[in-house]
């Protein structure tokens, strides 16, 4: 079997069959659209794979805290915030909360680009948010799925006619791999783990 490997997606190296047909979907840009980070075309299902690492080592200390306390700040259900809060964490345009907004509008613009281009999706779509956060309890995960879940992005009859279904799931990098055995998935390493320290060098 054939692979092509994909360095640094959020914190992974991810190594897929070459016969799935794996694009980094975002690799290509239109201006105004997001994207999901790969896609695949299994033998069963379309894959679309997201992927969100809050536990990356190799990005700075800082921007991970902000990210964190964002996060946590947008999936818990705050009706008021204090004043110097501008109301952090939820989209301005449809009053999600962000994180979730953004998982809904990569898929969505994702599968808008596909379909103008005229591709039909006769199998599956499964979207997978590879979500790996140390900083989330069981219950944080489900609610998360859930608000995912229940407010997914809504396509337009001729659209849907193109799209056989949609399917969500959240896994961690753990429950990911048990699930799809052939891919490859390693923690990528950071520049400080490839170069040796020089004796005498201050760490
Ligand atoms: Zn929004």
């Amino acid at each position: 079997m054939q692979f092509k490997k994909f360095k640094d997606e959020s914190g992974f190296d991810f190594c897929f069959p070459v016969e799935y047909n794996p694009c980094k979907a975002d690799a290509v840009s239109y201006p105004g659209l997001s994207s999901v980070d790969f896609t695949l075309e299994m033998p069963d299902e379309f894959l679309f794979i997201e992927v969100k690492n809050l536990d990356n080592p190799n990005i700075p200390q800082d921007v991970i805290e902000r990210e964190r306390r964002k996060f946590i700040i947008k999936t818990k259900k705050s009706s008021k915030c204090a004043s110097n809060c501008p109301r952090d964490g939820i989209c301005p345009k449809c009053g999600k909360i962000q994180f979730v907004c953004e998982t809904h509008s990569k898929l969505k613009d994702t599968l808008l680009k596909r379909l103008a281009k005229g591709e039909i999706f006769t199998k599956p779509i499964v979207y997978v948010l590879l979500f790996e956060f140390r900083g989330f309890d069981y219950e944080q995960r489900r609610r998360l799925f859930e608000l995912i879940k229940t407010n997914f992005p809504r396509f337009a009859e001729d659209e849907y006619s193109s799209i056989h279904s949609i399917k969500f799931l959240l896994y961690d990098s753990k429950n990911f791999k048990e699930k799809y055995t052939d891919f490859n998935i390693n923690p990528t390493r950071s520049e400080a783990e490839k170069i040796p320290a020089k004796a005498g060098n201050y760490i």
